[in-house]
């Protein structure tokens, strides 16, 4: 063992070798990446049971604790970055969003507010305001950046019940004397709408799920059939969430439709682009953004569809001094770092120490340009578009719901019609457990489906081959033995 201080830091010719070898292993394990099972078939417990459960008393060499990371965390892990890891978006890591996270580590600023790190501010307010170029927001959108859409979710209605009874920042609901609010979403809506609600003591109850049509998309009759009758009920309408690309099949809910009906009934229209907003960096996906003009906030994640590492989520809010009133409260010992008519981003959100997140954007979207992510956008929305081909072609199987984005549902329908749900899971189970590739299941109008999701940079047409090859067999295999 290298003889370690007790005091200071690592010496800099130490940490530079450690750096080097730090970087061989990143580029190893980059290029090594697709020969690695995408996923452990551990029982839960396994990995905890291999790690010391005592902490450390003494310091231990970085090159031991780089050979467990190896040895025992890497097995352990679901490799969402893995070519043939096709669950959820697809989300995916790319060699210049790990530089910028790897620049970002020895800064190690607190973007609580200007005074503390100029340039950190001044970045995300610059990414931000690109990001809303990207998505055709007027400017008079101003955003911030959060860690999830949930976060951004919760604060979006945090101001829409300020400004329905404006007192709650002060008083509280019952201090208020608010009324029962009302929330809307469409049955395929993201379930952030109810942890929002449970947050901000609206009560999961009062969200409100509308059925969809043939495509899940908010029907925007019954939307107003619901409002209506709620009226009536004497509860308060406050919100409507519309959702463009829903998480399990990515649809969109008519955006123009839903702002209008908010319009009439002095509603917030909150849109919840978390994956599809990203979309519409497409200039062929201008008319994915009708309507967007008119909500009153719009969440996009950034590490879902515009390729930033996890986590980076924005909350754009049209005139973003409504999220500053309800959330801003300086207390003494911030008062000398709170400069006037600077935008301190503590200001727009519960949470006051805040990670750099604006400088990881910032390299990847230099590195690829909205061009290169156009082209990567582009392509997953082809492989979508070729696997629903083969679908087509094998009449064991069914498309689920229409191809958006780079998100498909399907169905095995080949077989005994009364165990074709759990035979629809026990696929995916399958090869999910084989390591071999990552899938997903949902259901869709109570039926159990399978669902891929393009968005790995490292996916190729060959990846997504031997994928829809690994279906058809598992398919075939358990159906067999049923
Ligand atoms: N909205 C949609 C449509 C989603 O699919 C998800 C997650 O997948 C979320 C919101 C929640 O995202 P986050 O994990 O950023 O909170």
């Amino acid at each position: 063992m290298k003889n370690r201080q007790n005091l200071g830091d690592t010496s800099p010719e130490e940490f530079r070798s450690e750096l080097h070898e730090l970087a061989d292993w990143i580029a190893d394990f980059r290029q090594n990446l697709g020969s690695l099972p995408v996923a452990p078939n551990d029982k839960p417990g396994a990995i905890l049971a291999a790690l010391p459960a005592e902490p450390p008393d003494e310091g231990e060499p970085f090159e031991k604790i780089l050979g467990d990371v190896d040895r025992l965390i890497v097995p352990g892990m679901v490799h969402w970055s893995h070519p043939m890891f096709l669950g959820y978006f697809g989300w995916t890591t790319t060699a210049p969003s790990i530089l910028g996270e790897i620049i970002t580590a020895p800064l190690n600023v607190n973007a609580m507010t200007w005074r503390t790190c100029p340039a950190a501010t001044e970045l995300e307010t610059l990414v931000i305001d690109w990001i809303r170029q990207w998505m055709h927001l007027p400017e008079e959108f101003g955003g911030v950046v959060f860690d999830t859409a949930s976060v951004g979710v919760m604060h979006a209605l945090a101001v829409a019940r300020e400004e329905a009874a404006p007192s709650i920042r002060k008083r509280g609901l019952v201090g208020a004397g608010a009324p029962v609010f009302r929330i809307y979403a469409s049955e395929q809506a993201h379930s952030s709408a109810e942890k929002a609600a449970i947050a901000l003591g609206l009560g999961e109850e009062n969200v409100q799920r509308v059925t969809t049509d043939a495509h899940f998309c908010i029907d925007p009759n019954a939307l107003r059939e619901m409002i209506a009758r709620d009226i009536g009920n004497n509860y308060k309408p406050l919100a409507v969430i519309a959702t463009v690309g829903t998480t399990s099949t990515a649809s969109v809910d008519p955006v123009a439709d839903i702002a209008k009906i908010c319009r009439e009934n002095k509603m917030w229209l909150h849109i919840d682009g978390a994956y599809g907003a990203g979309f519409a960096i497409l200039p062929e996906n201008k008319s994915l953004t009708n309507g967007w003009s008119e909500a009153d906030s719009i969440v996009v994640n950034p590490h879902k569809s515009l390729f930033v590492p996890l986590d980076f989520s924005v909350l754009y809010v049209r005139g973003l001094e409504r999220l500053r009133r309800v959330f801003t409260l300086v207390p003494e010992y911030l008062r000398g770092d709170t400069v006037e008519a600077q935008k301190n981003y503590m200001d727009y959100g519960i949470q006051l120490g805040r990670r750099f997140r604006a400088l990881k954007a910032w390299v990847i979207f230099r590195s690829f340009g909205r061009e290169g992510m156009a082209a990567r956008l582009r392509e997953f929305v082809r492989l979508a578009n070729v696997f629903a081909g083969w679908l087509k072609s094998d009449d064991r199987f069914q498309l689920a719901a229409p191809v958006n984005m780079g998100v498909v549902c399907f169905r095995f329908v080949g077989g005994d019609e009364s165990k074709i749900d759990q035979l629809n899971s026990d696929i995916v189970e399958k090869i999910n457990a084989s390591g071999r590739a990552y899938l997903t299941q949902t259901k869709l109008r109570g039926r159990t489906v399978m669902r891929i999701g393009l968005g790995n940079v490292l996916t190729t047409e060959e990846h997504l081959r031997k994928a829809w090859e690994m279906i058809q067999e598992t398919a075939s295999e358990l159906n067999r033995e049923r």
